[in-house]
């Protein structure tokens, strides 16, 4: 590959050559659609099927329980806007937190009239549980928290939260985009009635996901047509993609422990190699992914620092904001001001990522951040 050190692994992985190799035929010779009643469909079908069974066993869900879509964006909005459209009105409670999929699909309810709560976090980004159960009540239709965060890698209380939407018997929706692949999740366990995932955050193919929704819980279509995932989401089977997303998160799951261990590992060296630099973390390091860190970077003018990164490949926030260019609404809601939240940077680790790429990386960002101080001096060096 080239000389880049990739460290945006929260934005999306490679696509791994084992889980291409178990996608391929499905790309060239064995391409029937898995609709069709031919044999070959029929044939197809049935490695739909059994890629439901096996993400539904990894999860500890029931196959039918599994819907494919596009990816965690369609996902959040099918389990958001779906289970809304079963209701005439109503309270969801979010965290002010939320990728942009949630909020937004929030924002075009509330204009359809429902009431929508966003929770508060604090400076660690974590939700206060009172909060939650104070604004629970009998007209709450949903509950929508995330698991670990795209911007810091906060993990939030899932099963505390799950334990309080179960005594007001609210449903309760999970993205764990972010967190699938790293940490153990089985839907029961963490008491969560819909489960959000994407593949490319687990080195599988772009384009494809899944919703896990339990079976009580009843959702509207969002695409309508040819009447797939019983009706719930229609159009052709993404058979490459859905054999891509069940052979990456088995993987995941065989690399789950050893991978857990060496990314936190190098996420340590890495603060130590950046200790002489002037930051404030951002991650809560015992509560977070193991892969990832936000680091505010005080009076660093990121403008100037990034052309610098010759090597480091890592962003400043969440990839899905940075066309609007606004300053994360993730880092403002834990309570920083507008000037340090444009002052960070999001490094994320992955697979590929050597001790050796750490340490290249750390001396080349705090060199970069050095010299990209306001009003630092030799601006051209
Ligand atoms: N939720 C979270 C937490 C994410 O990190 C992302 C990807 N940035 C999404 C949802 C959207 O995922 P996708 O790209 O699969 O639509």
């Amino acid at each position: 590959m080239s000389h880049h050190i990739y460290l945006d692994h929260q934005a999306t992985t490679p696509l791994d050559s084992q889980v291409l190799d178990k996608m391929m035929p499905f790309l060239t010779t064995r391409f029937a659609n898995a609709s069709s009643a031919h044999e070959l469909g029929v044939e197809n079908s049935a490695v739909v099927e059994s890629s439901r069974r096996k993400i539904a066993k990894t999860i500890g869900a029931k196959s039918k329980e599994i819907i494919f879509t596009s990816g965690a964006t369609e996902s959040n909005n099918l389990a958001i806007l779906g289970l809304a459209d079963t209701k005439e009105k109503g309270k969801i409670i979010t965290v002010k937190t939320e990728h942009k999929c949630v909020l937004e699909s929030c924002v075009k309810l509330r204009s359809a009239g429902f009431e929508i709560v966003y929770l508060d976090v604090d400076r660690h980004g974590f939700i206060d549980l009172k909060q939650l159960e104070k604004e629970l009540s009998s007209d709450t239709i949903l509950v929508s928290i995330m698991y670990g965060n795209n911007e810091t890698g906060v993990l939030q209380p899932l099963r505390a939260a799950s334990e309080l939407t179960k005594k007001y018997g609210v449903p309760l929706h999970c993205d764990a985009t972010q967190s699938i692949g790293l940490l153990e999740l089985d839907v029961e366990e963490l008491g969560v009635d819909m489960l959000t995932f994407s593949s490319h955050k687990i080195y599988g193919p772009k384009g494809v996901g899944a919703l896990y929704v339990k079976r009580s819980i009843k959702l509207s279509p969002l695409i309508h047509g040819g009447q797939q995932e019983k009706g719930i989401r229609s159009g052709t089977y993404n058979l490459a993609g859905i054999v891509g997303l069940e052979a990456a998160l088995s993987l995941s799951k065989q690399k789950q422990e050893s991978e857990y261990v060496r990314l936190k590992q190098l996420r340590a060296t890495f603060l130590d190699k950046v200790n002489g630099l002037n930051y404030i973390c951002n991650t809560p390091l015992e509560d977070s992914l193991p892969h990832c860190l936000s680091l505010s970077l005080p009076g660093v003018n990121m403008q100037k620092m990034l052309p610098r990164l010759k090597r480091t490949v890592l962003s400043t926030g969440s990839a899905c904001n940075s066309a609007d260019q606004k300053e994360s609404h993730v880092l403002i809601a834990m309570g920083l001001g507008r000037d340090l939240a444009n002052s960070t940077i999001r490094i994320s680790f992955g697979r590929s990522s050597t001790l050796e790429d750490v340490k290249i990386s750390a001396e080349e960002i705090i060199n970069a951040a050095r010299k990209s101080m306001a009003g630092a001096v030799n601006e051209k060096s």
